[in-house]
């Protein structure tokens, strides 16, 4: 029999946690078994998989005995709090945080970009963050074909990137709207219905927001391209799930515009929608919920000819931002029998 493994996840109440837990069951991940993980606040929630219920338990220094691969989604400061216990109860973690993305000895994976960097872990693996990874899947092809030299990315993202609580957020603020009655505004800067808002995360002394320099040191480090010239600008759009941008590369070697779609429809984790004609391009709408990020409006940029393209892309950032990604980490580990 193939060998099966206690999975832990951390975080399993909230906006990726839930969908883990469901991409294991729809993945036929081999599960031996799994504990739920969350506070106080949680205790004793229930949770289906392959129709059981399971109880959501309190994480605490001793949840990992046992456990051989923990799916860490409960933030930062506590995958930094937990993280010695769970390697020292022998399990991996594979982390959704920001707490380990940039440290030189945790690789950083996207499966369709670098799997091999799963092979250097020392018992820590990191997810990307999520607007990093839906811009730069489609743009492995590109830069494999052509080397990108510079890349501008505007993000378009969707309330859920703040977690249930900002999904929650929005879909009250539409109610209380339509009820004619005051908008709470707790977990945005602003009201996010009927607005964009174009600050998310932190500002840093060089102007840029924290979440903006994400995109730019991670797609250096997962692409190993630490010269590729990189800015971006990421702004919360009234969108429930589902990050959406706006990319413009400039490239060493000239592509055409077909030779990039050519390129896009066969490539990993990536559906090519690009048919303006027929109304026929990615969409917030539509992405949500399916596993490929959504790439079309391929254009040359008019204002870089020769070497210049702009492109236009959706992708549902709790799946393939997140948990897909992270799940799809823990396929390779298993494959390559790196645990
Ligand atoms: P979320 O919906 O707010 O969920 C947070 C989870 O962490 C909940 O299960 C929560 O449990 C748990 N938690 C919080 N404080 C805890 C504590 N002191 N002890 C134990 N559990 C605790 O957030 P999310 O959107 O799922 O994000 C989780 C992580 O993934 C974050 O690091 C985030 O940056 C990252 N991420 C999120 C996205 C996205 O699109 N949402 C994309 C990529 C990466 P309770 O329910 O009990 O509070």
């Amino acid at each position: 029999m193939a060998k099966e493994y206690n999975v832990a996840i951390m975080g399993a109440t909230g906006a990726v946690g839930e969908v883990m837990l469901s991409i294991l069951e729809e993945r036929k991940f081999p599960v031996k078994g799994i504990t739920l993980l969350a506070s106080e606040r949680s205790i004793g929630k229930e949770k289906v998989y392959k129709g059981k219920k399971l109880k959501v338990e309190l994480l605490t220094r001793d949840s990992f005995k046992g456990v051989d691969i923990v799916l860490a989604s409960a933030g930062a400061s506590i995958s930094k709090e937990f993280v010695k216990d769970i390697l020292a109860a022998n399990a991996l973690i594979i982390d959704n945080s920001s707490a380990f993305r940039m440290d030189k000895e945790v690789p950083l994976v996207v499966p369709e970009i670098n799997p091999e960097d799963c092979r250097l872990h020392k018992g820590i693996i990191a997810n990307p963050n999520c607007t990093t990874i839906i811009a730069i899947v489609p743009m492995k092809p590109i830069h494999d074909a052509a080397k990108i030299k510079r890349m501008v990315v505007s993000s378009y993202q969707a309330a859920s990137g703040a977690g249930a609580k900002g999904m929650a957020e929005l879909e009250q603020q539409a109610r209380d709207w339509a009820a004619n009655k005051p908008l709470k505004v707790e977990k945005f800067a602003y009201q996010l219905l009927w607005n964009v808002i174009p600050h998310k995360d932190v500002f840093m002394e060089n102007g840029y927001t924290k979440e903006e320099m994400k995109v730019v040191n991670e797609t250096r480090k997962i692409m190993h391209a630490p010269e590729m010239q990189i800015a971006s600008t990421c702004i919360r759009v009234p969108v429930l799930r589902a990050h959406s941008e706006s990319i413009m590369i400039e490239t060493e070697k000239k592509l055409s515009v077909d030779e990039v779609k050519k390129l896009l429809s066969k490539a990993p984790g990536v559906t090519l929608e690009d048919d303006p004609a027929n109304k026929k391009y990615p969409m917030p709408l539509f992405a949500s919920g399916k596993d490929n990020v959504f790439v079309g409006r391929i254009r040359e940029d008019i204002s870089c000819p020769g070497n210049g393209l702009n492109l236009w892309v959706s992708g549902d950032q709790i799946r393939k931002g997140a948990a897909l990604n992270a799940v799809q980490i823990a396929e390779i580990v298993l494959k390559e029998n790196l645990k």
